[in-house]
């Protein structure tokens, strides 16, 4: 037989598992979840169209510095073919001119797309910066309700610790610790009582009934070895 007190410790470490667990299937706790990651994707968002912005705002500063070079290289052009007369010095001038318009219609092109991004980018944002504060009440919102679902608890998970610490004052050591080493493991219950002389009362699964008696002789439990946990025989 287990130590009643080990017993009753489980138990109420099974109960405070079933309220963490239904804690956790609660509507405002995976709500607030939800609200927490879309508003996370929200500001993921914000950052990025910022950073693209800022960007863009560079591009166009490079590009207007650009055009402004151009149009001062075709005004000295502009310059010197008034004072050309040679006719193939000012082919050549015309030549280099023209040059200079295609550069000049490329940037202009350049900055019209840039312009455009620039408007898509303001609208995103926008619609990125307006969504914002609808998630972030939406998450205050299920993160009250949820404490609220919490503080319910509460007093009976208080009892618990309460009762459990009582309990622990007069637990065996070595049982104590062989039940927190498979309780740690996730497997619940750890004690389960043997059953039809060799099954296992968790599993259910058989053990050779020599290895069940030789271990219930030698320190009143069996480990199952199918599933880990530790049988003990009901009085
Ligand atoms: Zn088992």
């Amino acid at each position: 037989m287990i130590q009643k007190e080990m017993l009753e410790y489980q138990q109420l470490d099974i109960e405070q598992n079933r309220i963490e667990r239904e804690l956790k299937k609660n509507e405002n706790y995976v709500k607030r979840r939800q609200f927490k990651a879309a508003r996370q994707d929200c500001e993921d968002n914000i950052a990025r169209l910022d950073a693209r912005a800022a960007d863009l705002r560079a591009q166009l500063a490079l590009a207007e510095q650009t055009v402004s070079r151009i149009n001062d290289v075709i005004e000295e052009h502009s310059k010197e073919v008034d004072t050309l007369e040679d006719v193939d010095e000012l082919n050549y001038m015309n030549k280099k001119l023209n040059e200079q318009l295609t550069e000049l219609a490329n940037v202009e092109r350049d900055i019209r797309r840039i312009l455009r991004e620039g408007e898509e980018i303001a609208a995103s944002f926008d619609e990125a910066v307006n969504k914002l504060p609808r998630l972030v009440a939406g998450y205050r919102k299920a993160d009250e309700e949820f404490n609220r679902a919490t503080a319910e608890v509460k007093p009976r998970v208080n009892e618990i610790r309460n009762r459990q610490a009582e309990l622990r004052k007069s637990i065996d050591e070595n049982l104590f610790n062989v039940y927190k080493k498979v309780a740690d493991g996730g497997l619940y219950p750890v004690f389960v009582p043997l059953q039809d002389g060799t099954r296992c009362g968790g599993c259910r699964m058989e053990m050779p009934k020599a290895v069940v008696e030789a271990q219930l002789a030698s320190k009143n439990y069996v480990k199952c070895e199918h599933c880990g946990r530790i049988i003990f025989k009901q009085e």
